[in-house]
């Protein structure tokens, strides 16, 4: 194998025996599987192939495997898979996909630019599939340090991973991306106690599945939230349990749309990210506010009007068991003797209100830290934005000090630099060719570098 178990060499070995991969990419959802696939079509040719590896700690390939809804469409057109935008030619592309599968002519009659989330995690892993050389799984990234320096230079980067059995392996890298998605967030000063009955939406069918295995069940549920993971999992509930009483928890008023008119939506345009990446930071976040609800605490306009239809036709024949309630803030989940309680503050009546639950869904969504915790012990070596985080050039690489020669990029983590785009599906094929084309560049240069050096120290 090509990354070593710590203690395989003893302590100082140098580092000339271990292999150095020339980009180590930690997380394989779609941003770095778009990395992948653009470095096998890119950067191949057998002399100049860059040498790539990508840790991912999923056992397998898995696309938001707890929001895998049946009926749940992508929010972006299939033509922005991950590589059209790039390569309309290549042979990661959804259609490729299709026609792989046989389906090719039975998507095109379904006249529809937008595939199921089910069937997009099945294109992402017929990709991740052909590229399975490349990725490792089952591997958590716990640290990334600087490694190999010459005279106080920082040549290499090592990062270390446990595997599956928590076995130790380490990897030594020239450059590296990271693009590990967000974490589950939740409201501020709420705790996430440890009792079955209450989790995270990432959690929610691999949960609601085992906790709740009677489709007849009369449970109680609470869903806490009003962004479209919320709205999707408060129709689940209230479609695949009939005789559940379910409370959707909001707060604010109600569930809003999520502005994807023509317009708007050019937000998300590749060329957008240039533009506000160049703006005066006051103003980008002035576009970026204004355009939030694209994304954030929005719902797509059909999902809100086949809830309110099917609300409605409860009312009709008075099942009230199923309820939208607005302006309630979580402050507290705990357990109770009859199962769990979740305490909210009306900010309507500004007094505390109580939902008793079986189950409590907490789709609040995720946070990305501005300042990578994997990154911690390489801070001394990143130039900090002024901000809470780090300076970032435009093709998505952390700005270093001088005597630090590793490139290390970030997918996901850009949005107040980047844009609306950057922690969503949009420019993925655009995204990944340019950090590519920054890799390729600093080998150039690199190579300059040394050959200049050569000639100038003449024969031998
Ligand atoms: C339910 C849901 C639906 C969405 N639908 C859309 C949509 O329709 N359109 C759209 O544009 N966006 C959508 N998004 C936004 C979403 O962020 C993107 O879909 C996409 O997943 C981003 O890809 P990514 O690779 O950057 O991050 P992720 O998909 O989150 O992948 C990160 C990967 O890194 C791995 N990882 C994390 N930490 C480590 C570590 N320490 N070591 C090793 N591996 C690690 C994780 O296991 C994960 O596989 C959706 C998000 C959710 C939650």
């Amino acid at each position: 194998m090509e990354g070593k178990r710590s203690g395989d060499h003893p302590q100082g070995q140098r580092f000339g025996v271990e292999k150095v991969y020339d980009v180590l990419g930690i997380g394989f959802g779609p941003s770095n599987l778009a990395v992948a696939a653009a470095i096998v079509e890119e950067a191949s040719e057998p002399d100049g192939a860059l040498t790539s590896l990508f840790l991912e700690r999923k056992p397998s390939y898995a696309w938001h495997p707890g929001m895998l809804i049946e009926g749940a469409q992508v929010q972006l057109s299939f033509l922005k898979d991950l590589v059209t935008l790039r390569n309309p030619q290549s042979r990661f592309s959804f259609l490729c996909y299709l026609k792989s599968k046989g389906r090719l002519d039975k998507f095109a009659n379904l006249r529809n630019f937008y595939p199921t989330r089910i069937e997009f995690n099945d294109y992402y892993c017929w990709v991740a599939q052909q590229l399975s050389s490349q990725v490792r799984y089952g591997r958590q990234v716990e640290s990334v340090t600087p490694a190999a320096t010459e005279g106080g230079r920082v040549e290499l980067l090592r990062v270390r991973a446990r595997d599956g059995e928590g076995g130790a392996e380490e990897y030594l890298c020239r450059n590296l991306i990271v693009a590990t998605g967000g974490v589950p967030a939740l409201p501020r000063g709420v705790e996430l106690p440890a009792i079955d009955g209450v989790f995270h939406s990432h959690q929610f069918l691999d949960r609601v599945k085992t906790l709740y295995p009677d489709p007849c069940g009369t449970y109680r549920f609470v869903v806490v939230g009003s962004g479209q993971s919320a709205a999707e999992i408060f129709q689940y509930l209230m479609t695949n349990y009939p005789e559940a009483q379910v409370t959707a928890a909001l707060r604010r008023f109600a569930y809003k749309p999520a502005d994807d008119s023509d317009f708007v939506n050019e937000i998300f345009f590749p060329q957008m990210v240039t533009f506000l990446y160049g703006l005066p930071e006051t103003r980008r976040r002035s576009i970026l506010r204004e355009h939030n609800d694209t994304n954030y605490s929005a719902v797509d306009l059909d999902l809100i009007k086949a809830i309110y239809q099917a609300l409605y036709e409860r009312l009709i024949v008075d099942d009230r068991r199923v309820t939208v309630q607005p302006f309630l803030e979580l402050r507290e989940v705990r357990q109770a003797p009859s199962g769990v309680v979740a305490e909210f503050w009306s900010t309507a009546h500004e007094r505390p209100e109580l939902l008793e639950a079986d189950g409590v869904v907490l789709a609040t969504g995720y946070v990305r830290e501005k300042r990578h915790p994997l990154l911690r012990e390489l801070d001394p070596y990143l130039v900090p934005d002024g901000g809470s985080g780090y300076k970032v050039t435009r093709d998505y690489r952390l700005e270093t000090r001088s005597g630090f020669a590793p490139q290390v990029f970030l997918q996901g983590f850009c949005e107040d630099t980047h844009g609306l785009s950057d922690t969503l599906l949009s420019i993925l094929p655009v995204r990944s060719f340019e950090i590519l084309q920054a890799l390729l560049d600093n080998r150039a240069r690199t190579e300059e570098r040394a050959s200049a050096n050569l000639s100038l120290a003449g024969p031998a």
